[in-house]
């Protein structure tokens, strides 16, 4: 069955149709090379500095401070690692991030880790959020660079970016902020809010897929990441994606504009989900209450194996995620629920909704009325729902029950 009720905008969002009209002439007539003299590689020239006044215009940026990527994790790779590079010389040697980033900060720093560079990961609280206080006192004089993501892309908890900005800013260091759910749902100033660098990715508000870009304050120098040519002020070298960047400066045009009113209808639907779920017994809301996207519900449901959950989702055409890995190979669930305390067994049970501007209200009546007979019917499946509700302890166990017995 395909997708007849999508709700996994925040692993990728359908490509609007304002998006493909605009990118469609620069796969057509306009499919010249932007760096080329003759008139359709100017007009391909022209299209992607227009492309870029937007992007910067949605963040508070100058047009001059953007560079266009292939999406959020080369964003996040070039400004960790380009900065960090340039920095060892000067004596930088530690960098803080959060326990709870995407993987495209997580594995970089990792990678540096092994580099020798020192790192300080920052817990977060119960509810997901960073404290800015643990970021002021994390500090050093060596500190090169604090990447703190803006809002979470598992739990939709949105961080104290402008607290932790105005920090980074007194003491000096670099402050980065992995922005790719954030932009387009969140207002954002990188100005005011003392950001000095941000990742944002085009597939994750209805542009097309392999499209990103990385905002850099002037002055932040950055080692190039790729060589090769003077495309992108010889920093990121490669033939531009001329349609690809198009549809992201309209793609984020659009998310900002129409901000205010998908907030408000979002958070709603959104709300709506989430009281309902949370009537049925053992289940919990991830994340902050109101601290998050207005497109995200997460919930933990207790005694049910999230892959489980999600193949009887899809029978219905309900297209989701969840903190859970079992069939794929690992056994070890989001480390996102894990760093907000869920135990193993019930960061299993967890089911990701995330909404976007082509969800409706209908949508949510029909996950509403699919989702708790499958959440009952997988219970009395489970050999660890009895012991739950008898209070037995079962931390340790997880993806322990039958999944060919889901089709009896
Ligand atoms: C999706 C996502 C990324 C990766 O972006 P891509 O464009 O898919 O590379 C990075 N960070 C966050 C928070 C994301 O949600």
């Amino acid at each position: 069955m395909g997708c007849v009720v999508y709700v996994d905008n925040a692993a990728t969002t359908k490509t609007s149709k304002k998006v493909i009209d605009a990118m469609l002439p620069y796969l057509t007539e306009h499919y010249g090379n932007a760096s080329s003299v003759y008139s359709i590689g100017r007009d391909a020239r022209n299209a992607v500095e227009e492309s870029r006044e937007k992007v910067a215009k949605a963040i508070g940026a100058n047009a001059s401070e953007i560079f266009f990527t292939s999406g959020g994790s080369e964003s996040d790779n070039w400004a960790i690692k380009g900065l960090c590079d340039r920095l060892k010389a000067k004596g930088k040697n530690h960098i803080i991030t959060s326990v709870f980033e995407h993987h495209a900060v997580l594995h970089v720093v990792e990678s540096l880790e092994k580099r020798g560079w020192d790192v300080t990961y920052i817990d977060v609280d119960s509810n997901g959020l960073v404290s800015p206080a643990d970021v002021e006192t994390a500090i050093r004089e060596d500190t090169a660079l604090v990447s703190i993501m803006y809002a979470n892309n598992e739990i939709g908890t949105i961080q104290p970016i402008s607290e932790i900005g105005e920090i980074c800013r007194r003491h000096g260091v670099v402050f980065h902020t992995d922005a790719v759910q954030a932009v387009g749902n969140v207002e954002i100033d990188v100005v005011e809010q003392n950001i000095d660098m941000l990742s944002m990715s085009g597939h994750k508000l209805h542009a097309a897929k392999g499209i990103g870009a990385l905002y850099v304050r002037k002055g932040i120098v950055l080692t190039n990441f790729i060589e090769g040519g003077a495309q992108e002020r010889g920093k990121r070298a490669g033939t531009e994606n001329v349609a690809g960047i198009v549809g992201l400066g309209v793609a984020v045009e659009e998310a900002v504009s129409t901000m205010a009113e998908r907030t408000e209808r979002l958070s709603k639907m959104r709300d709506r989900l989430i009281s309902e779920f949370l009537k049925m017994e053992r289940t919990h809301l991830n994340g902050h209450k109101e601290k998050r996207l207005a497109g995200n519900a997460n919930i933990s449901f207790e005694g049910v194996e999230g892959e489980s959950m999600l193949l009887m989702l899809d029978m219905h055409g309900i297209c989701a995620s969840s903190g859970s890995a079992c069939t794929s190979g690992s056994l070890d669930p989001s480390h996102v629920l894990l760093s907000i305390g869920r135990s193993h067994e019930v960061a299993h049970g967890s089911l990701r909704i995330s909404l976007s501007d082509d969800n409706t209200d209908e949508d949510i009546e029909y996950i509403l009325d699919k989702v708790p007979p499958i959440i009952e019917r997988l219970r009395s499946m489970s050999p660890l729902w009895e012991r739950i509700i008898k209070n037995e302890d079962v931390i340790n166990e997880r993806c322990s029950y039958d999944i060919s017995k889901m089709n009896e």
